[in-house]
């Protein structure tokens, strides 16, 4: 398979804003930002989409979410922020390397677009 973007980013073979990042997981900040705060949660592994991860997935999983919530925390976010995950390109997702965006710093309304 070719490398992903964020592999490249992990790599350090392209910029990117790097807020964190750990064994398992890199935070970046979003190059067009939807909200005042628009971060993505990446693993390291390369894995395509949410319904591509596999039961060994689950630490990783469980990493990413815990992720969030502590960046969210450092962030100061005051417990309000939305987490997406778009899966497969009809529902949006154009970078497949799965990643949790998190947004924060607008209002937001429901059900998302
Ligand atoms: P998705 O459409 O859910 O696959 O999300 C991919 C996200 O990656 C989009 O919000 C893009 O703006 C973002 N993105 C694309 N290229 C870069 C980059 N070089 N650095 C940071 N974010 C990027």
């Amino acid at each position: 398979m070719d490398v992903t973007l964020f592999e490249k980013i992990i790599n350090r073979e392209i910029p990117a804003e790097i807020l964190y990042e750990d064994d398992l997981s890199i935070v970046i900040r979003d190059i067009a930002p939807q909200a005042p705060t628009h971060l993505l949660i990446i693993p390291k592994k390369p894995i395509e989409m949410i319904s591509k991860a596999s039961d060994d997935d689950q630490m990783i999983l469980g990493h990413l979410l815990l992720t969030a919530k502590s960046m969210a925390s450092k962030l100061d976010l005051k417990d309000t922020f939305r987490l997406v995950i778009n899966n497969g390109a009809k529902a949006g997702q154009s970078v497949f390397h799965l990643h949790i965006h998190l947004l924060s710093g607008r209002s937001m309304s429901w059900p998302p677009g």
